[in-house]
């Protein structure tokens, strides 16, 4: 099969690698279309990506061939890599270790290799895809996932006005996240032209461009002088955590979902006064998954408008896709086709 293996000091290399085997309670899924995420970007523009391994986790594959005493799928079944609940004794370490750090811990486990032809799975992670969702729109279950989880883990209550700071692929699904979770209005504030149009499609109410405006400001005066009570950072940027507590309004909150790789300053002076609140979220868990994929069957997420024609490109453009989303782009979602 064909796969990009990570070569270490951001070279992908395209590689044929012999087909993997299923064994018992394993599923060999035939990978369609496979989303890059942003979080693949980082471990390639930070080199934390192991050498040698295929990384990639957004995919929508079918069952190719299940291994001895699987039960619970059979060939044929369309499936995206995640939302099954694990058995009793397995746990991902990401939400029972202790001293669980990304930094550290985050690339050496999980449901990698999507970017490759095929991708071994244990039989108990991956969900049925509904019928009515093509694979492009699958694939970006587990991005939707996390979206979901921000949301979920935020306080937005029916009527509130929420600002999303970076339109990317997250941010955008947390825009329309909040709106199902009942936000009547989303601010946005995202510099690229491509982007911040995406973000006024889906309903956004205004999208502020932080470089040309002052970001806090804007999100004050658009909210009669008080701020957003829920503000989610989807950007992870220098300035952006600050703006998100500056903003926030008295008692409201900031989500961080973005996952900085380099510390922030944040001057707590200017806004401990008002009694913000601060909650990170991170990655998502398997019910995360099948809300997602019910709020993208039911069409009340798209994940369309993420995507352009631009947005599909062959394995071999791996390298050029990856050292163009490093840089800060006009790009929505790029996804694999394979
Ligand atoms: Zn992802």
């Amino acid at each position: 099969m064909r796969a990009a293996v990570y070569q270490g000091a951001q070279r992908f290399e395209i590689q044929d690698l012999p087909t993997p085997e299923p064994g018992p309670g394993q599923v060999l899924v035939k990978v369609n279309r496979s989303a890059i995420c942003g979080t693949d970007v980082h471990a390639f523009m930070y080199d934390i990506a192991p050498a040698g391994s295929v990384i990639g986790h957004e995919i929508a594959g079918v069952v190719a061939q299940v291994g001895p005493e699987v039960t619970r799928l059979s060939e044929g079944q369309r499936v995206v890599a995640g939302g099954g609940d694990p058995p009793p004794g397995v746990s991902s370490p990401m939400r029972t270790g202790p001293r669980y750090s990304y930094r550290t811990m985050g690339f050496t486990g999980g449901a990698t290799g999507g970017y490759a032809e095929y991708q071994l799975l244990p039989e108990w992670r991956p969900t049925v895809i509904p019928d009515n969702v093509p694979d492009e729109v699958a694939a970006l279950t587990e991005p939707c996932s996390v979206a979901v989880r921000a949301v979920r883990r935020s306080a937005i209550r029916l009527g509130d006005t929420v600002a999303v700071l970076g339109a990317g692929p997250i941010g955008m699904l947390v825009v329309q996240a909040a709106m199902a979770a009942g936000a009547t209005r989303v601010l946005v504030s995202e510099p690229a032209p491509a982007r911040a149009a995406a973000a006024m499609d889906l309903g956004a109410d205004a999208v502020i461009n932080p470089v040309e405006e002052d970001a806090v400001a804007r999100l004050v005066e658009l909210t009669d002088g008080h701020g957003p009570e829920v503000v989610f950072d989807c950007a992870g940027l220098q300035d952006t955590l600050q703006q998100a507590f500056d903003a926030t309004r008295r008692n409201g909150q900031v989500v961080l979902v973005a996952v900085p790789w380099e510390p922030l300053p944040v001057d707590p002076v200017d806004w401990m006064g008002r009694e913000v609140d601060f909650r990170v979220s991170f990655a998502s868990d398997p019910e995360d998954w099948r809300i997602a994929l019910d709020l993208l069957s039911s069409g009340r997420i798209s994940a369309e408008a993420l995507m352009s024609e631009a947005s599909f490109i062959d394995l071999e453009e791996i390298q050029e896709a990856f050292e163009g989303l490093m840089r800060p782009s006009s790009q929505l979602q790029v996804v694999i086709n394979l």
